[in-house]
Formats: C-alpha cells, sequence, structure tokens
C-alpha cells in the first residue's frame, strides 16, 4: 500500500502541497508572502521536523506560487528546484503577469501588466537544483520525476510521483474550469497537457481549485483540438 499522503495547504488564492512519501517529505510551491508559518505548522503539526524537508519545487515563479520560497529556505536550509528559464526570475524576485487566454483575462492581464511591478514582486532566492527538460528524483530515494510542462510560463513545470501529477497553473479548477486563464503560449500549454496525459497519473493537483481527475483533462483536450482545426 502506498505510504504517500498529499496534504493540500491554502495559501490565500491557491494551494502550497506537503507531500509526504515512505522516504521523507516536500513541498509543491510555497504561496504568497504572509503564509510563512502556516506552512511551517502544516509541517510540524505532523510530527515532522523542518529541517528534515527535502527539497522545494516551484512549478514557477509567480508571486503566488515562489511567495514564501526565500523565508522558508532560510528557515529549513532545504533546496529549491526550478526549472532553468524560471531561474533568473527567482534570484529577481518578479516574473510578470502572463497573458489572458480569454477575453475577460487579457483585459486583467492588460491592466496587471501596468501595476505588476507593485503587486507581483517576491523576495528573491537563489535555486539549489536547476533542470532543464526532466529531472528524476531517485536521487531524493523518491520514484517520481518533474518534467517540463510550458505554456502558462516558459518554465512551468510538473512533478509526478506515484499516480499523482503536481502541475502549478498548467490546469485550474476554479468554476468548473480547467483551462488556465493566464498562459503566454497556449500552443505550448496543450502540448504540455498532451505530455501530462500521457504520464502515469490518474490525479493532477492544480494549485488553484481542487484536483482533477485524467478523464476530465482528457475531455477538455480533445475539445480544444478539434477547435484547433
Ligand atoms: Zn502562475
Amino acid at each position: 500500500m502506498s505510504k504517500l499522503k498529499i496534504i493540500p495547504i491554502p495559501t490565500g488564492v491557491g494551494h502550497v502541497y506537503l507531500v509526504i512519501t515512505g522516504t521523507g517529505f516536500f513541498l509543491v510551491d510555497t504561496g504568497t508572502k504572509g503564509f510563512e508559518n502556516k506552512i511551517l505548522k502544516a509541517i510540524t503539526s505532523r510530527g515532522l521536523n523542518i529541517e528534515s524537508l527535502q527539497f522545494i519545487f516551484l512549478t514557477h515563479t509567480h508571486y503566488d506560487h515562489a511567495g514564501c520560497a526565500a523565508y522558508l529556505k532560510e528557515k529549513t536550509g532545504t533546496k529549491i528546484i526550478v526549472q532553468e528559464s524560471e531561474a533568473d526570475k527567482l534570484k529577481a524576485g518578479f516574473h510578470r503577469v502572463p497573458d489572458g487566454t480569454n477575453p475577460l483575462f487579457k483585459v486583467i492581464s492588460f491592466m496587471g501588466k501596468r501595476i505588476s511591478k507593485l503587486y507581483n514582486v517576491f523576495q528573491p532566492v537563489e535555486p539549489d537544483i536547476i533542470f532543464n527538460n526532466n529531472l528524476d528524483l531517485s536521487i531524493f530515494g523518491i520514484e517520481g520525476k518533474i518534467i517540463h510542462t510550458p505554456g502558462h510560463t516558459s518554465g512551468s513545470s510538473s512533478l509526478i510521483v506515484e499516480n499523482n501529477a503536481f502541475v502549478g497553473d498548467c490546469l485550474f479548477n476554479i468554476m468548473h474550469k480547467i483551462y488556465p486563464p493566464f498562459a503566454n503560449d497556449e500552443d505550448e500549454l496543450l502540448k504540455s497537457w498532451k505530455k501530462l496525459l500521457e504520464q502515469n497519473a490518474d490525479l493532477y493537483y492544480p494549485a488553484h481549485g481542487k484536483r482533477l481527475k485524467k478523464e476530465v483533462i482528457l475531455k477538455e483536450y480533445q475539445k480544444r483540438m478539434a477547435k484547433k482545426k
């Protein structure tokens, strides 16, 4: 039987996931700044030692995912894993709002870009492990991997462990809509959906909203691809 435990920690607009495996535990994303202690409490309240945190994987470096990264790295001494093209944004503490994927969010994105230097900043931090296409997690004694799933941003990535995929903002689940309202490259995004669907996973955990079953994603993918033809 699997010993995997997945604990979603609400951090304002999204979730951080605490994942406890048979051999240790890690975090997927760090939420918006201000939730540092809530995240640490989620760890300690389960009898885990924060200094044993194996790593923090950032699905990408928007402020609502990388917001507590610097603080948590300092407090726990853990390593931060991020895809190559997100590394500079993490070091800068800023990643611009992506383009909208529908008329409403095109407007929100347009306005957001003008004020984003005010709201979308976070404390910069040095990444420790930078990968390009894939990262095998066996280095941490975990049977799993991280794969590059660009589209929402150029460095967006997903972590697969057992039959679970942590997908950041590649997928959403807000008001029955699973297509991200923001994405810089929608062609890339759909290619990443295909890649995610090909993984040996049946549960997909977006940062915004509840987990999704593979069938739901497949249906939306087929609908989107049919529209493109
Ligand atoms: Zn994002």
